[in-house]
């Protein structure tokens, strides 16, 4: 245990910073460094832990690194962390209130806090899931079961003659777990419409109208839209509110997507952003991005979560219990076993403060805001997007054709990448290749900005010197 403490206090505080934030490893490596069979008779734990030191640390992406600044960063902070290892030796699985009283309770408690946080109204219930996939897919088969004359729990969707196509509305920036959702939920991917964007790419509300009309006439019945908040390629943010007034006009079922950038909500000012968010029937946010909690926390707000039930809630004879007015967790998804992932969101909201987490992710966007002033006067490089939150999405524009452009970001990426402090990613706008930074690592500091933007300055001007068409 001891060892193990000190394993965990030393790379934290010291060590993730001395790694290159992606490991310069190639496939099969790891592998290659331990024995292919398990062992016949047990090892001591010392012996388990030397190997864990020199093989399996140093060997990952080291996502609490400051200099990761890819995708969406993440952070396990020192009270998440400590909540894990709680949660470890409690090992509890709540699927019942009976099989854990305490967790049930602290889950529905926790998911309150955080709703009054984001200044969300009463009547939305929260629980949590894993992962933001999850509980997108969970809001969309809640958003079919309210088609109550279909029947689906019972009779499921094929060989049936009396059901219309059933269509979904998001925007061509959604995210791919929408996608999924309408895979697993057999409404397939085919009866999802990706609604254009506009300049700053956010769902054209026009485009929306166009697509239910010509959903309609040809005899599909729309189902639900989803609006993102804080799309995973720039953290654009879809008119909310003018999606909630079509969904209550045309009682569509309204799902927001908000895993990362519904955190900012914790600060007012970010509101603005926001706006019609209370109208939404199901909303996902994940702690575990931007909130400073270990992964995983997904956390999957709903205003009817009788319709969660009605999807969902089977309960065998070894599953009942006697007491009534209790929450029992497995009602509301697919699972039954769960993790008890409130203690660390609780533990995480107790110790740094609602002032604390509004301060941090305030900073986090004045990082970002700093780093997209930089890009701007970099000469050769440009903003792709609007910066409404920490996520910066730039590229290098050289007087060549665009393929050629996207080539040169490419070898850019690689370049600044493989110098080792920082961890960027990409994606495209408007079908061009794009870089992407984002702070939301609780240790990233402006030194860490300062070094990225002399790695990306020295590979861009390698990337013009190098590049052969
Ligand atoms: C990250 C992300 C997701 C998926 O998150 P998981 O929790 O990994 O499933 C969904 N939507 C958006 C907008 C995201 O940024």
């Amino acid at each position: 245990m001891h060892r193990v403490a000190d394993l965990v206090a030393d790379y934290l505080e010291s060590k993730v910073q001395a790694y290159p934030v992606v490991p310069r490893i190639s496939p099969g490596d790891v592998r290659r460094q331990l024995p292919p069979s398990p062992p016949a008779q047990g090892e001591p734990i010392d012996r388990i832990l030397d190997d864990y030191h020199r093989v399996i640390e140093p060997n990952v992406t080291h996502w609490n690194h400051p200099g990761f600044m890819a995708y969406f960063p993440v952070t396990g902070s020192g009270p998440g962390v400590l909540a894990e290892a709680l949660t470890a030796a409690l090992n509890v699985n709540a699927m019942l209130w009976r099989t854990g009283p305490a967790p049930t309770e602290l889950e529905e408690l926790a998911c309150d806090w955080y709703r009054q946080m984001l200044g969300l109204p009463p009547e939305f219930r929260g629980h949590i899931n894993d992962t933001a996939s999850i509980s997108s897919l969970l809001a969309l088969a809640a958003a079919r079961e309210r088609a109550v004359d279909l029947d689906v729990r019972r009779r499921g969707l094929a060989g049936r003659a009396d059901v219309p196509r059933l269509t979904v509305y998001c925007s061509d920036q959604a995210h791919s777990s929408i996608d999924k959702a309408m895979i697993t939920l057999g409404l397939g991917l085919a009866n999802l419409r990706r609604i254009e964007t506009d300049g700053a790419f956010r769902l054209r509300i026009d485009r929306l109208e166009e697509a239910l009309e010509a959903d309609r006439k040809a005899g599909a019945r729309p189902i639900a839209l989803v609006a993102t908040l804080g799309t995973t390629s720039s953290t654009s943010v879809d008119p909310i509110a003018a999606m909630a007034a079509i969904a209550r006009r045309d009682q569509l079922f309204l799902h927001v997507d908000g895993a990362y950038a519904l955190a900012a909500g914790i600060c007012p000012e970010f509101r603005q952003h926001m706006q019609g968010l209370s109208e939404a029937d199901s909303i996902v946010t994940n702690p575990h991005k931007w909130l400073f909690v270990p992964v995983d926390c997904s956390l999957l707000y709903v205003r009817q979560p009788d319709l969660l039930r009605r999807a969902f809630s089977v309960v065998p004879d070894y599953l009942t219990t006697t007491e009534t007015g209790v929450t029992n967790l497995m009602d509301y998804g697919v699972q039954l076993g769960r993790r008890f992932r409130a203690l660390k969101l609780w533990m995480v909201l107790r110790s740094f403060g609602v002032a604390g987490l509004q301060e941090r992710i305030r900073y986090h966007c004045e990082l970002a805001r700093q780093f997209a002033a930089w890009v701007e006067a970099e000469p050769g490089l440009e903003l792709v997007a609007p910066v409404p939150f920490s996520t910066v999405c730039f590229r290098a524009t050289p007087d060549l054709p665009p393929e050629h452009q996207d080539r040169i970001n490419e070898q850019l990426l690689e370049r600044v990448n493989a110098a080792g402090p920082v961890f960027l990613s990409h994606t495209r706008l408007r079908g061009r290749y794009v870089l992407r930074l984002t702070v939301g690592n609780l240790r990233t500091t402006p030194a860490h900005l300062e070094r990225a933007q002399q790695i990306i300055r020295t590979a861009h001007s390698q990337a013009l010197a190098t590049y052969a068409p």
